[in-house]
């Protein structure tokens, strides 16, 4: 099989360019899937467009109302952030779960989420933060929730010539923070088997004014759990109010069933999950 031809353009438009004009062609980050599936034959690209030599997607920016983290920063670059570690500890964490550091130091959050594999870890996290992403594609920019990017296992929303330019992440809201865990066999360098995002907001009460809990690995895509984060909010996180945004997440799941977890332990494991990162953000976000 010939190689693919090899593109490294320095702006966004050259990008956008040259995924158009070659059909069949794929964005390169950090590679750790795209090499990994053309090693083993399940991907045969056209061409390789590679975006880490587009010096605007290499930053973590600080804006007003939001973090912008461009499409080639890697992983670790993330927990070098203070101010991102600050506001949004889950999704640094869930992005630093990701594989090994060697892994790390070049995956992006945007490769994580346009693999759109429904295990990918950082994605729970930025959905639950409420994070969006920039579409850039020949007809310019347009800006897309997270949860709206992948459709299916290996599929995404995304049109010919388009890719991600950009993660946005709002600002932590007063009161909020948020957390992510997962479930897997080992302690390491292995897939979710499930996997759960939350983000919580409390007033000076300690009562909930905003959630948002999002489960990965558990349906052909992430979700966004809406009834799990409605059956928080009005409460005080306690005992009745968690189990029913559990019943939530698990009502929401509609996992396969395969050799790493069957589809009630994935029910089950979801609405555990959800319970702790949601108990994690709410320390975090300063409550008892
Ligand atoms: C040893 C190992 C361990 C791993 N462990 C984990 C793990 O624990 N958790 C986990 O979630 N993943 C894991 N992965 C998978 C992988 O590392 C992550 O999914 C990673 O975040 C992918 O990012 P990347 O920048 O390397 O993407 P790439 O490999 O460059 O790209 C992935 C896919 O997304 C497309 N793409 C990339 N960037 C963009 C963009 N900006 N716009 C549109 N499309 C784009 C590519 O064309 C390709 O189809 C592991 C991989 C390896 C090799």
């Amino acid at each position: 099989m010939p190689s693919p031809a090899y593109h490294a353009p320095d702006t966004v438009k050259e990008a956008t360019d040259l995924l158009a004009a070659n059909k069949g062609a794929k964005p390169l980050a950090g590679g750790t899937d795209l090499i990994v599936q053309m090693q083993s034959g399940r991907m045969a690209p056209a061409a390789i467009v590679d975006l880490k030599r587009i010096a605007g997607l290499k930053e973590i920016r600080e804006e007003a109302d939001h973090f912008a983290i461009g499409a080639a920063v890697p992983c670790t670059s993330l927990k070098n952030n203070a101010a991102l570690v600050a506001e949004w500890p889950g999704v640094v964490e869930a992005a630093n779960l990701i594989g090994s550091v060697q892994v790390r130091n070049r995956a992006t959050m945007a490769g994580n989420l346009c693999n759109a594999s429904p295990a990918a870890d950082s994605v729970p996290a930025l959905v639950a933060a409420g994070a969006s992403v920039v579409v850039a594609g020949p007809s310019g920019e347009r800006e897309v929730p997270v949860e709206q990017i992948p459709t299916g296992p290996g599929k995404t929303s995304l049109g010919d010539g388009e890719f991600v330019s950009e993660i946005r992440i709002p600002r932590k809201a007063k009161g909020g923070s948020d957390a992510y865990l997962r479930s897997i066999p080992r302690t390491e360098m292995d897939i979710a088997v499930v996997g759960a995002g939350a983000q919580v907001v409390l007033d000076e009460s300690g009562t909930c004014t905003a959630a948002r809990i999002a489960i990965g690995a558990a349906a052909p895509t992430v979700l966004l759990v809406e009834d799990a984060g409605k059956a928080l909010v009005g409460s005080k996180l306690d005992d009745a109010a968690i189990a029913k945004m559990m019943e939530a997440v698990s009502a929401a799941c509609n996992p396969i069933d395969d050799k790493r977890g069957t589809v009630a332990y994935r029910k089950a494991t979801a609405g555990v999950l959800a319970k702790r990162v949601v108990e994690i953000a709410r320390q975090r976000a300063g409550g008892n």
